[in-house]
């Protein structure tokens, strides 16, 4: 059905704990922010849970956030997510 690389919603929130802990593989953070950005059910799963926005905070405090990391969020997500 041409979504083979894409994660499905279960996929996603399967990553959901290690996502957040930043223990995910840069690939498999790319996987899962892909698929935020087509599912806004998945977006607010993960935004109710403060997940990215948590990440983003950490970065004001600690130099511990890949700045790849913050550039696929500002991808995803838009410019308002981080700074
Ligand atoms: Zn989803």
């Amino acid at each position: 059905m041409g979504t083979e690389m894409a994660m499905d919603c279960r996929g996603t929130l399967d990553e959901l704990e290690r996502f957040l802990d930043q223990e995910l593989p840069q690939d498999k953070v790319t996987e899962v922010m892909g698929h935020l950005r087509t599912c806004p059910d998945c977006q607010d799963t993960f935004d109710f849970h403060g997940g990215l926005k948590r990440i983003v905070s950490m970065k004001a405090r600690a130099e511990e956030i890949p700045g790849s990391l913050i550039t696929k969020i500002k991808d995803c997500f838009g410019p308002d997510w981080v700074d």
